[in-house]
């Protein structure tokens, strides 16, 4: 019997399916536009879910999320990483809370 071992392709980040792509589905209608043309909140919901599909996809999305969450919490745009800006931002409260307690915990002991 044939055996086969399994190798993990490496990620690149030049396969990345958002290369690209329409900026528009990642961070929405500029700022500028009317307010006839700006998304509606539904509207907003549906372009971040397919975002976020095509983020599921994507071979680098976990170092893609990394790279964002180094950012600050006020720069957070878009979809990036599979989650929205405020998902990052709500990832990122949570670390620092996360830190803080164990912190906290460390001079205790
Ligand atoms: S995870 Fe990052 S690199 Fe991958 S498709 Fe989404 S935004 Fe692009």
């Amino acid at each position: 019997m044939k055996r086969f071992q399994l190798t993990p392709v490496p990620a690149r980040w030049e396969d990345r399916p958002c290369e690209g792509s329409d900026l528009e589905l990642w961070f929405g209608p500029a700022d500028d536009l009317p307010g006839q043309l700006q998304e509606t909140p539904a509207e907003r919901r549906r372009r971040e879910g397919v975002a976020k599909s095509v983020c599921a996809g994507c071979p680098v999305m976990a170092q893609c999320l990394a790279q964002e969450l180094q950012h600050g919490l006020g720069d957070q745009w878009g979809v990036r990483g599979g989650l929205t800006a405020a998902e990052r931002q709500d990832l990122i409260r949570a670390r620092r809370a996360a830190v803080a307690v164990v912190a906290d915990q460390a001079e205790v002991a």
